[in-house]
C-alpha cells in the first residue's frame, strides 16, 4: 500500500531560489573579476554558453507539469468507490491510482510514474519531465566541470608561472586597479571553486542514481521505496464485480488518465537496459 506523509510539506521556492542565487553569484563573480583574466574569449562564450542552457532547463522543470493526474469530468468519487478497492484510490485527487503512480504530499497531487519531488526545482519529478530533469543535472555536470577546471588553470597559471592579465577590459565601472589586483582574482578564483565543488558530488552522485534507474526503467521511488508492482485494481469487497464494473473501469482508464502499465521486462533482450532507457525516455 502507498502511503502519504502525514505531515503535509508545505511547496516552497526557498530551495530553488537558493540555488539560482548561489549559480547566479559564481556567474557574477565570473563576470566582473575572472572573465576578463581568461585565456581565450572562447572559454567565455562556452561557459555562458552552458550556464545559459542549464538555466533553460532548469526552468523548463520548474515550470512543467511532472504528469499530474486530473480528476475524471463526468464520474463522481463516491461511484468510483463503490465500485474500486479504497486501497487503489486516492482520496485527495479523487482518481483511481495507476501503477507507477504516487501522491507527492508537498505538490498535493498524483503524479504518473512519480519519482520524486525535488526542492531545488520546487516541482516533482515525473513522467512529463524527467527527461528534461536528466538533460538539466547532465548540463549542470558539465557546467560545474567546466567553471572548476577553467579558474582552477587560471589560479595555477597566476600563482606558478605568474601568467596572467587583463585580456577582456569590457567591464568599465570598476577601476583597473581593482580588476588587476592579484589578491582580488585570487580570492574570487576560491570563492568560485569552494562553491563548485561542493555541488559537483552531490550533482554526479544525483545523475548516476538517475543513470542506473532509467537502465532499469524504475523511478527513485520505485529503488528505494521498495515498491512492489500490484495487480490491476480489484472491485471493493461486497460489490458486484459485473459488467458495471468492467464499464467503469475502461472508462476510468479514457476519463482520468492514459493508462501507465508496469514497466516491460526487457531482461530477455540483446542490451535490455537500452530498451529500458527508450521506455524511460519516450513514454508520457
Ligand atoms: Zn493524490
Ligand atoms: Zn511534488
Amino acid at each position: 500500500m502507498l502511503k502519504t506523509p502525514l505531515r503535509k510539506v508545505e511547496k516552497s521556492l526557498k530551495m530553488a531560489l537558493y540555488f539560482i542565487s548561489l549559480n547566479g553569484l559564481v556567474y557574477i563573480i565570473q563576470t566582473l573579476f575572472l572573465y576578463p583574466v581568461w585565456l581565450h574569449r572562447y572559454f567565455i562564450e562556452l561557459d555562458v554558453g552552458l550556464g545559459l542552457l542549464t538555466l533553460l532547463f532548469w526552468f523548463i522543470c520548474l515550470m512543467s507539469s511532472p504528469g499530474f493526474i486530473r480528476k475524471p469530468k463526468n464520474i463522481e468519487f463516491l461511484e468510483i468507490m463503490k465500485l474500486i478497492d479504497p486501497v487503489q484510490l486516492c482520496p485527495d485527487c479523487e482518481i483511481v491510482r495507476t501503477p507507477r503512480s504516487r501522491h507527492c504530499g508537498t505538490c498535493n497531487q498524483c503524479v504518473e510514474r512519480f519519482d520524486h519531488h525535488c526542492p531545488w526545482i520546487n516541482n516533482c519529478i515525473g513522467i512529463n519531465n524527467h527527461k528534461y530533469f536528466m538533460i538539466f543535472v547532465g548540463l549542470l555536470i558539465a557546467n560545474l566541470f567546466l567553471n572548476f577546471i577553467l579558474t582552477a588553470l587560471n589560479l595555477y597559471l597566476m600563482i606558478f608561472h605568474n601568467d596572467y592579465e587583463l585580456r577582456f577590459d569590457y567591464i568599465t565601472f570598476i577601476s583597473k586597479d581593482i580588476k588587476d589586483n592579484k589578491f582580488v582574482i585570487w580570492a574570487s578564483s576560491a570563492l568560485v571553486l569552494i562553491i563548485t565543488f561542493f555541488f559537483i558530488f552531490p550533482v554526479i552522485l544525483l545523475f548516476t542514481v538517475h543513470i542506473k534507474n532509467f537502465c532499469q526503467n524504475r523511478t527513485t521511488n520505485e529503488r528505494f521505496g521498495g515498491k512492489k508492482y500490484g495487480k490491476p485494481p480489484p472491485a471493493a469487497e461486497g460489490s458486484e464485480q459485473s459488467s458495471d464494473y468492467s464499464a467503469t473501469t475502461s472508462l476510468l482508464a479514457e476519463e482520468i488518465v492514459k493508462e501507465i502499465g508496469e514497466p516491460i521486462d526487457h531482461s530477455d533482450r540483446r542490451i535490455p537496459c537500452l530498451y529500458n532507457c527508450a521506455d524511460m525516455w519516450c513514454s508520457k
